[in-house]
């Protein structure tokens, strides 16, 4: 698996470990500067992305100091959740409750994406 950043590896066991049962297999989980993520489209995808087709999983950069581990762990769990979903249908939004701290997650993350888009 390639990254850019060891840290995130150990993040997506944990995440692949507790919540399925280690049968996930990407190809590569990175960091990579918001340029990249948004694609061209300045509101999607903001935090993170699962590109389906070559198994990768990206990260904002920005997130690499400012985010808790518990945020990360969500970030990765979301995206993972994409590998069986493309969508955000019922039966994903059903799956990603299951997170253990999904509302104390999304809530920092609503809380800091006005920061990080003004670039704070
Ligand atoms: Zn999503």
């Amino acid at each position: 698996m390639w990254t850019n950043d060891q840290k995130l590896i150990v993040l997506f066991q944990k995440v692949n470990r507790t919540y399925f049962d280690n049968t996930l297999k990407i190809k590569a989980i990175y960091w990579c500067p918001i340029s990249d993520l948004h694609n061209g489209n300045p509101n999607y995808p903001f935090w993170a992305q699962c590109m389906i087709g070559s198994r990768e999983i990206r990260l904002l950069d920005k997130l690499k100091t400012k985010a808790p581990k518990y945020v990360l762990e969500y970030l990765i769990y979301h995206e993972c959740l994409h590998l069986f979903w493309t969508n955000h249908c019922q039966s994903f939004k059903k799956a990603e409750k299951l997170f253990k701290r999904f509302k104390r997650a999304d809530v920092w993350l609503d809380q800091h994406e006005s920061i990080l888009k003004a670039g704070r």
